[in-house]
């Protein structure tokens, strides 16, 4: 249709029905979805949006399109050109399938491969040279390669027509909502970190099933073997009641059996740790076969539909449920039995079905409800608090619930230290925490401050990929030791070892990056006969034996990193921001020294020592961390933030400014660096790509 200049204005209650009037759909596949949005362009500034997207899981063909288009008429006296500010949601390295483009009358004027570069908004400008004509603008999302998995979304920010009058905005101006200030969290106060003089110099053996009955039953020949031959000091069990339930007959155990092997390897000069969990009751025979299924319906993790969480071996237990004092007791009573220095809980966390995130229990909904009105009163978001349950679908109180489960586990784990505490004083208690899962699902975000030690696994992983998670580690970790489950055996043949050179460099890899190995049993002693292990397991005790005589914590060395690459949860949580950020994880693999923070642990002193830092991923960056930065800036640092920092609250909303842009005292982000105090800000968008901004900051 043809849209004439005054008929602009634009009633911006259309927005929520999908587009305003005037803009046409035209797609190749119903799968193709268009809906509008609010996002900040390329200087940072809140403007409406056309988002043109493809989902997950959908076969496309080469030569799909979807797209959206309008009819301009052009003014009489010409210099009339066409804007639009284009962002994706691709942070990944994947090229040559999905292309953003523009077209003018049948003509492509303009594309954009949403794989491998930057995804931040682009301003594209289209000269429109025929005075007094129509012209047809096209904004679309195209396949140049047919993708079967490989979801995306295309924002068209704020199109406009700019003319010698002026611009003429192509979209309603956006909806606002992000400016009012929530009412604060009541924070949750942490409990002295335990046992850090032997925790922070710790190399772990991990034991599994057959290996932990070989573990056991020839505890006089391994204890010694371990502690001399790999400088292990610290073993991890399961009680024999759970053990019993992961093995055959053969590789059973009697407590007789455990206790003399926790005699022995004390003797030998190990730490003892007591695997247990909350969810699954640490594979506890009760919760193995089924029983606390049936006889406790109450106390199972839910999905949105109400379906149960059945994960290695049984349903999931929650902890807004009698599942928590439960579990709490089966530990206590373990920790009195075999008195150990620690205990591990492992999946403590929620999780995921096939419809969504867990947990909808009834627990779970009078829980958040009670949070909900201690925190904002009778009313949140405009709705009696009363009356609210837990969304299903994406939004701003579904943000809030994501924060809500985070601080679920933080809860937990900090009761079950202080009250395992009281039964051991001085016991150290970590969680097994999956600190790079792709989604929100764990909410094991609030855990790491409400620990002793910090553990991960980085099995599987390639080197740049290990490094950036046991950065990110560090980020979250607030000081604390980090623990890394290595990958020292191949995952698909659990006795047989990786070979001699990358179990050394995984190894090597985790003292690095300032980590302590958790070295897993397997392949230690499955192939007595042959050599298939050997070389492996002879490198790996050197490795460990060195590093253990070299050890970084020996001597007062302080890392240094001229840059800080900022990274922050409740962007995740709200926005779907990359925890780590692609610019951080390339300028490591180039080998210039930067480190990750989380907003959180911004502060004077972890800025002081800073020359330049980068946000990419921080959308929701709060006021607090903004402030403290721009502070920073002013006394001469270096901010290269992406345009959009801190464009949206922690839920969501968007804000009439950006937080960053706020703090800053600016209006909005240019080409060339702005001169603040004494310091500098500029955009991210700036650098064309990652590698342009890693090229930059490598002089
Ligand atoms: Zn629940």
């Amino acid at each position: 249709m043809i849209l004439a200049l005054s008929s602009l204005v634009l009633p911006a209650a259309a927005m929520a029905s999908g587009l305003p009037s005037g803009w046409d759909v035209w797609t190749d596949s119903g799968a193709f979805t268009i809906t509008s949005d609010a996002a900040p362009d390329a200087g940072g500034r809140p403007a409406s949006a056309v988002v043109v997207g493809w989902p997950a899981y959908t076969d496309s063909q080469t030569g799909w399109a979807g797209t959206v288009s309008m009819t301009l008429q052009l003014p009489a006296g010409g210099g009339a050109r066409f804007e639009v500010d284009v962002a994706d949601d691709c942070p990944g390295p994947t090229v040559g399938y999905h292309f953003a483009t523009i077209a003018v009358d049948g003509s492509k004027v303009w594309d954009r491969d949403v794989g491998g570069a930057s995804s931040g908004p682009e301003r594209v400008s289209v000269d429109l040279p025929r005075a007094g004509e129509t012209v047809e603008v096209v904004l679309g999302l195209e396949e140049r390669q047919a993708v079967s998995n490989y979801p995306v979304r295309v924002w068209f920010i704020g199109p406009r027509l700019v003319t010698s009058d002026g611009a003429i905005e192509l979209l309603p101006a956006p909806a606002v909502d992000g400016d009012e200030a929530l009412p604060p969290d009541r924070p949750i106060r942490s409990a002295p970190v335990r046992g850090r003089a032997w925790t922070s110099r710790a190399r772990v053996c991990g034991v599994w099933a057959v290996t932990q009955w070989d573990s056991v039953v020839n505890a006089e020949e391994r204890a010694p073997w371990l502690a001399e031959e790999f400088g292990l000091d610290t073993i991890i069990f399961l009680p024999p009641e759970s053990h019993n339930t992961l093995v055959g007959e053969q590789h059973r155990l009697t407590e007789e059996q455990f206790a003399a092997a926790l005699r022995t390897y004390r003797e030998a000069g190990f730490r003892i740790l007591i695997y247990s969990s909350l969810t699954h009751l640490g594979h506890g025979p009760e919760w193995m076969d089924g029983t606390l299924a049936r006889d406790r319906p109450g106390w199972l993790q839910r999905g949105p539909e109400g379906e149960t969480l059945n994960l290695w071996g049984s349903d999931w237990l929650c902890p807004n449920t009698g599942a928590l004092v439960y579990s709490l007791e089966r530990t206590r009573r373990l920790v009195r039995a075999y008195e150990p220095d620690g205990v591990m809980l492992d999946c403590h966390s929620f999780h995921h079905t096939q419809n969504g995130m867990s947990c909808y229990c009834d627990g779970c909904q009078a829980a958040f409800r009670e949070y909900l009105s201690e925190r904002f009163g009778r009313h949140v978001l405009g709705r009696p608090t009363r009356y609210t349950r837990i969304p299903k679908a994406q939004g701003p109180l579904y943000a809030l619930w994501l924060h809500w489960r985070n601080r679920v586990w933080a809860h937990v784990t900090e009761r079950l230290r202080r009250e395992l505490r009281r039964t051991q004083p001085g016991l150290v208690l970590l969680s097994n925490t999956q600190y790079l899962y792709q989604s929100p699902a764990l909410a094991q975000d609030g855990e790491y401050l409400h620990e002793d030690v910090v553990l991960s696994e980085s099995r599987g992983m390639s080197m740049p990929l290990m490094v950036a998670k046991l950065m990110l580690g560090r980020a979250l970790a607030g000081g604390r030791p980090i623990w890394n489950y290595l990958g020292t055996f191949r995952e698909d043949d659990l006795t047989r070892l990786l070979d001699p050179e990358t179990v050394s460099w995984n190894v090597s890899t985790a003292y690095a990056c300032g980590t302590r190995p958790w070295v897993v049993y397997y392949g230690f002693f499955e192939h007595p006969d042959d050599a298939v292990n050997a070389d492996a397991l002879s490198r790996l005790g050197t490795t460990l034996v060195w590093h253990n005589a070299h050890d970084p914590a020996d001597r007062s060395l302080r890392p240094y990193a001229p840059i800080l690459s900022v990274m922050s949860i409740a962007s995740r949580n709200a926005r779907n921001n990359a925890l780590i950020p692609p610019g951080f994880i390339e300028l490591r693999r180039r080998g210039v020294a930067a480190w990750l923070i989380e907003e959180e642990h911004v502060t004077r002193k972890a800025l002081a020592g800073a020359r330049v830092v980068v946000i990419e991923e921080g959308s929701s960056l709060s006021h607090a961390a903004a402030q403290r930065i721009a502070k920073w800036v002013r006394s001469g640092g270096r901010l290269i933030a992406a345009s959009g920092t801190g464009a949206y609250d922690e839920l969501g909303r968007l804000r009439s400014r950006g937080s960053m842009a706020a703090a800053l005292g600016i209006e909005a982000y240019g080409r060339a660096p702005l001169q603040i105090g004494r310091g500098t800000a500029e955009s991210l968008q700036g650098y064309g790509s990652t590698d342009e901004l890693v090229e930059a900051l490598g002089e």
